[in-house]
């Protein structure tokens, strides 16, 4: 399949794997837009937040820990911000689901 998402997650495009278990992986946004700024994926291909079943509902709660880790690592302790993109509205650019990570500074409300 043609997926950047899904050429990361083989390992066919290299990134700092900062946490990976059989079901998702973690790495750095390219272009951040926060002091920490991490991309947590599911391995398998789900193409938006959207097209997510309830046969997916275990993997949702298990992407939602492990970017729980991944904030507990990087001493977020001050809080940080979830996002996850969907659709053109929501600005999804790249179509296998993620979650981003923003941390390391203040959050705006309401968002852009
Ligand atoms: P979206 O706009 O779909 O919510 O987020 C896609 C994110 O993927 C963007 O923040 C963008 O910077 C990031 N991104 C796009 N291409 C690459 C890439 O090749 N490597 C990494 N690490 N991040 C990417
Ligand atoms: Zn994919």
């Amino acid at each position: 399949m043609d997926c950047l998402f899904c050429k990361i997650a083989s390992g066919a495009i290299p990134v700092e794997r900062i946490y990976e278990d059989e079901r998702v992986l973690a790495f750095p946004d390219i272009h951040p837009q926060a002091p920490v700024h991490v991309l947590v994926i599911p391995k398998q291909h789900l193409a938006s937040h959207a097209e997510a079943a309830a046969a997916d509902t275990d993997l949702l709660g298990h992407l939602l820990w492990a970017v729980g880790e991944v904030a507990r690592t990087r001493k977020l302790e001050r809080g940080y911000r979830l996002v996850i993109n969907t659709g053109p509205d929501g600005g999804q650019t790249v179509d296998h689901l993620h979650l981003h990570l923003l941390g390391g500074r203040a959050m705006h409300w309401p968002p852009g």
